[in-house]
């Protein structure tokens, strides 16, 4: 996709709203401002109708039941909400070890931190292996009845590794033990509609979806809902779990993203989105550089618009900056950029920090087209040959 003389490959940061998403959000922003809780009047009940209609579009693509959506900020919130919200409603005396897999978002290993230092439970961190699978035989020896939760993310935002979550699922029923899922990155990549069949709790982010900004859901199994402790207090919406007035707009927004996810052009999108990925890196892959694929292979384990790609001797951030304002790509997670870590991802699929700081996440999507991935591999090329020439590659 390109904004005027820019390409933009970084979906998995944020996607573009789509104009089909703007134009049914339009009139909540205009004539229909209606408070969806004003029970009194027309405007309050048409707010009220879209809301429920969009909580019934983001159920559909994920399997679940209108009641079992909530509206949240996020995804980040979302997760915050599942853990916190488990872990400050349960009985002392209960289970007291939460599972987290290690490549998690930092909106949950950073829960994970709270839940320890400031709610006294033992959290374990079950590794993942060179290509981002969690680990399946760690997980079934540190796994026990005294498990409260685990939770593990659908689909990886830095190198795209999709989970086999029925698996995970399994190992946890068997053990009684709740499973909630980061899918934020998920519709993107994967079909969804029979996910509640596995998971338990589940996050979703409206603008990874070609939604807006600022809204997410938690899906949480009917018969769960009582076992959470809202985060946010107040009037008593969304069935306790989360008071403060719904953002109509904004959900209806969430809705008609999800809408397009589950419709039947999905699977179509997906599999021509991984076709222009899989150019882009065999173009790079040409070049008379070395590029290696972080991450699991490129087929049906990876999210189709993710390509994290290693420059071994260059440094991503120069290479990033080379290519600017051309072409937005980014090293790995937008929410952590600012902290001068390494990925920790990128490090726990075993990586070098070296490696890690020559790595770049390209991520393309609904709007990519092949001449933007043609003028987006000479942009790469050529900004590798500047960098090389000038001197400022590092031997390994
Ligand atoms: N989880 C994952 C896997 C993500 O990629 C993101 C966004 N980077 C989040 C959670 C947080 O989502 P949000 O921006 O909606 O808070």
């Amino acid at each position: 996709m390109k904004i005027g003389n820019a390409l933009y490959f970084d979906h998995q940061a944020t996607t573009p709203l789509d104009a089909r998403v703007l134009d049914k959000m339009r009139p909540y922003l205009e004539d229909s401002f209606g408070n969806p809780h004003s029970s009194d009047h027309n405007f309050g009940w048409c707010a009220a109708q879209a809301v429920d209609d969009a909580s019934r579009q983001v159920a559909q693509l994920i399997g679940a039941d209108s009641d079992e959506i909530v509206f949240t900020s996020g995804a980040t919130e979302a997760n915050n909400l599942a853990l916190l919200g488990l872990a400050r409603k349960a009985a002392r005396d209960t289970r007291q070890n939460i599972l987290l897999g290690t490549s998690e978002h930092k909106s949950v290993l950073a829960v994970g931190h709270v839940l320890e230092s400031q709610l006294g439970y033992k959290v374990k961190h079950i590794p993942v292996d060179c290509h981002g699978h969690v680990l399946l035989d760690q997980l079934y020896e540190i796994i026990n009845d005294d498990v409260f939760f685990i939770s593990i993310m659908a689909v990886n935002n830095e190198i795209g590794t999709i989970q086999r979550l029925k698996t995970i699922s399994d190992i946890a029923r068997q053990h009684g033990v709740i499973f909630h899922c980061d899918a934020a990155q998920a519709p993107c990549a994967t079909d969804l509609s029979k996910i509640t069949e596995h998971v338990d709790l589940l996050s979703l982010s409206a603008h990874k979806m070609y939604g807006p900004k600022g809204i997410g859901a938690l899906y949480a199994r009917r018969e769960l809902q009582n076992l959470v402790e809202p985060m946010i207090y107040g009037g008593g919406q969304q069935n306790n779990l989360r008071s403060g007035t719904i953002p109509t707009a904004l959900c209806v927004g969430m809705g008609t993203a999800a809408e397009l996810m589950a419709s039947p052009q999905a699977l179509a999108e997906r599999l021509a989105i991984a076709n222009l990925r899989d150019q882009f890196v065999e173009k790079l892959q040409s070049l008379p550089w070395p590029i290696e694929i972080n991450g699991p292979m490129l087929g049906r384990d990876r999210h189709p618009g993710n390509a994290n790609l290693r420059f071994d001797g260059f440094s991503a951030h120069e290479i990033l900056g080379a290519l600017q304002p051309r072409l937005a790509a980014s090293t790995g997670s937008a929410c952590t950029t600012g902290i001068p870590e390494p990925s920790h991802v990128l490090m726990e699929i075993g990586l070098t920090p070296d490696q890690a700081d020559s790595s770049i996440r390209f991520s393309i999507g609904r709007f990519t087209t092949k001449q933007d991935i043609e003028e987006a591999a000479e942009l790469v090329a050529d900004a590798l040959s500047r960098i090389a020439n000038a001197g400022i590659v590092q031997t390994a």
